[in-house]
Formats: C-alpha cells, structure tokens, sequence
C-alpha cells in the first residue's frame, strides 16, 4: 500500500483521481483549501478508513511522510483563476516549492499538474512538448499561464539540482462529472445553460478551437505517467485530440440536451487562443499505450446526466 497526497483533492479533477488511488488499494491524503472545490466532491470517500482530508493551503509548508504526490492544487477556470491573480501565481510558485521541499524531503515521486496553458495563444499547431508556447507576460492569462510555467521550472531544476523524482504532465481541456457548474468554463457554461433553457454564450466569432478530453482520460494518464521509470520526467502532454470549434461543441450540448436555448456571441477575452490540440505522441509511446477512450459525445452524454441531477 502506497501512501498518496493529492493536492487540489476536492476539486474537479482531484476527487476523481482520488477514488481513483483508493480503488486501486493505496492509502489516499487529500489536501485542499476549498477556494474552488468542494466537500461534497469526495464526501462518498470518506467512509474510506485510508482516506484523509485535510484543510490546508499550499501556500503554507506541509509535512506528511508519503511515497507519491500529486501536485494539483490551483484554480483552473480563467474567472477563478482571474479572481485573485496574486493569490493564483503564490499558488503555483510557492505551492510548488513547498511541495518540492516536502518531497525532498521525504524522498517522494512528485507529478506537476501542468498546463495547455504552457502554450499560451498557440503559433505552432497542434502543440508538441517542444514548442516553447506564445504567452503574454503581463495579459489576464499570466497569473496562471506564467505561474504554471515557473512551477515547470522549479520541478525540472528541483530534479536537476536535488535530485527530486519528478513527473510533468500538461493537461489539455478537461471536463466531466463534479466540474463546478459555474466555474464559468465552456463546458459547464454551455450544458447549464442549454438544461436551464436560457442563451448560450459563446465569446468571440466561435471559430476558436479546443480539444477536449474526459477526466477518465486524464485520470488513466496520470497513473501511468507516475509508474513511468524515474529517468522519464517529461513534460508530457495529456488530451484529446479531437479538435472542436466553440461554435461546433455549442451545436453538440443542444442536440444532447434537446434544448432550445438560443445562441448569441459575447466579447472575446483578451489574449483567448484561437487554437489548441495536443500532439500526444509522447505520450502514446511513453505511457505504455495510453490514449484516449472516450469521445466527447460519451463524455458530454455522461456530464449532461451528472449536471441534470445537480441543477434540479
Ligand atoms: P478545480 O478548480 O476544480 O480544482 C483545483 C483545486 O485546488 C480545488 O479543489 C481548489 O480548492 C484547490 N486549491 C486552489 N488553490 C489552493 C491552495 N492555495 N491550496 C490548496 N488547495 C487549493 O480545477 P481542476 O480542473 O480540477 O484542475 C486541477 C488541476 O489541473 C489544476 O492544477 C489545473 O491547473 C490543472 N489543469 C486542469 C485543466 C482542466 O481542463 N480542467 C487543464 C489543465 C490543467
Ligand atoms: N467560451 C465561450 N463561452 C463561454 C465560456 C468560454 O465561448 O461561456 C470560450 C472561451 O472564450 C475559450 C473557450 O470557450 O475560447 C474555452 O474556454 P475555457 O474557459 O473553458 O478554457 P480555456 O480558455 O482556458 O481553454
């Protein structure tokens, strides 16, 4: 048995790959401030006797002996993100160092839950682990664009000066069961809106793309990319390949949902990209044949259903 810290626990992402670690008989820290998950995400856990929570901010040192941690902790919806872009940067930089010492520490493999974002606005496409990315230093995006970027930073030199066992994966669009419906996301905006029959909001001209990857996609990826021997660190990028115009995901969740809402267009943020699709060879050869299984119509089909007995 395996003792895992998953930081970012309650949230999205986090509270899937913890019942995750547990299913497969590890002993599971689940560490979070709640800034953007939620108790309620990993509440069916906690009947788990190898199952802990605890309130804590990364920004904040923590001590806790563990084999694994999974460094998740950091608000990835741009209004969360946005909300208090200094408090978004200590996030990741000072999260990040902390987490790294901790793992130094008590000689523990940690993975960085890293980011698209890396790629900024994107000149390259689709985005390859080489490509070194188009972002803006000081744009609305840089809190968590730049914040990411100096945390791949801190894990590459933490491996290179101290000899930490580190992972980096760049995970691309996700969604699924247990986003936050209004964590003002594509995803989630588009189904809420059409299952409460009001107007979908697409920003811009539509035609920028995203690929998008169901968190049981991701979940499998990360397990894989941890078992990985210590020499592979990455970064590897883990996403669907699909690629969709906003225009084309918006025509989808209305013809899932039976909805009748009306599509009208928005300003679009400064700085959005207008492209994005990984490159996941790496990712196929390395991670002993992962890719991913579930198209976005399955994975829409599943989160209308989770997002229908939550709005009601
Ligand atoms: P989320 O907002 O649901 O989860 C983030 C979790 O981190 C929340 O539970 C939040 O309360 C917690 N958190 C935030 N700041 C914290 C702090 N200072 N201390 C402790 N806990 C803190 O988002 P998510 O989609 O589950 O994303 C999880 C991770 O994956 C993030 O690091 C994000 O950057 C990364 N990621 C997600 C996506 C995506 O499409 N969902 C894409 C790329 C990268
Ligand atoms: N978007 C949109 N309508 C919405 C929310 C987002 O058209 O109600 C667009 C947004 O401008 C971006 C894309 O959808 O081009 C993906 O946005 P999201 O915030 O989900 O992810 P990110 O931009 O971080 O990839």
């Amino acid at each position: 048995m395996k003792k895992i810290l998953v930081t970012g626990g309650a949230g999205f992402i986090g509270s899937h790959l913890c019942e995750r670690l547990l299913k497969e008989g590890n002993e599971v820290i689940c560490l979070d401030n709640y800034f953007t998950g939620d108790k309620k995400n990993v509440l069916h856990l906690l009947e788990n006797p190898y199952f802990e929570m605890i309130r804590h901010d990364v920004t904040e040192p923590f001590f806790a002996e563990v084999d694994e941690i999974y460094n998740l902790a950091c608000p990835a919806s741009p209004p969360h993100y946005q909300y208090n872009p200094i408090k978004t940067i200590k996030t990741s930089v000072l999260g990040s160092i902390n987490m790294l010492g901790m793992a130094k520490r008590v000689n523990a493999k940690i993975l960085q839950a890293s980011t698209s974002e890396v790629y900024g606005d994107p000149e390259v496409h689709p985005q390859p682990e080489s490509y070194w990315g188009n972002v803006n230093p000081i744009g609305p995006r840089s809190c968590y664009d730049e914040g990411k970027r100096c945390a791949e930073s801190l894990f590459i030199n933490y491996n290179q000066q101290n000899g930490v066992k580190i992972k980096i994966i760049r995970i691309f669009n996700t969604y699924g069961t247990r986003m936050n419906p209004y964590d003002g996301r594509v995803v989630s905006n588009f189904i809420v809106q059409a299952l409460k029959g009001e107007n979908i909001t697409i920003y811009g001209d539509g035609k920028q793309t995203r690929s998008f990857q169901y968190v049981d996609d991701l979940v499998e990826g990360m397990i894989r990319m941890m078992a990985t021997d210590d020499t592979f660190i990455g970064p590897v990028n883990i996403g669907n390949p699909g690629e969709y115009t906003m225009i084309e995901l918006a025509e989808k969740v209305l013809e899932l949902t039976r909805s009748n809402s009306k599509i009208i267009f928005e300003p679009l943020p400064q700085d959005d990209p207008m492209q994005r699709k990984p490159d996941i060879s790496i990712a196929r050869k390395e991670l002993n044949g992962w890719e991913p299984k579930i198209e976005l119509e399955e994975g829409l089909n599943k989160t209308i259903n989770y997002f229908k007995t939550i709005i009601a």
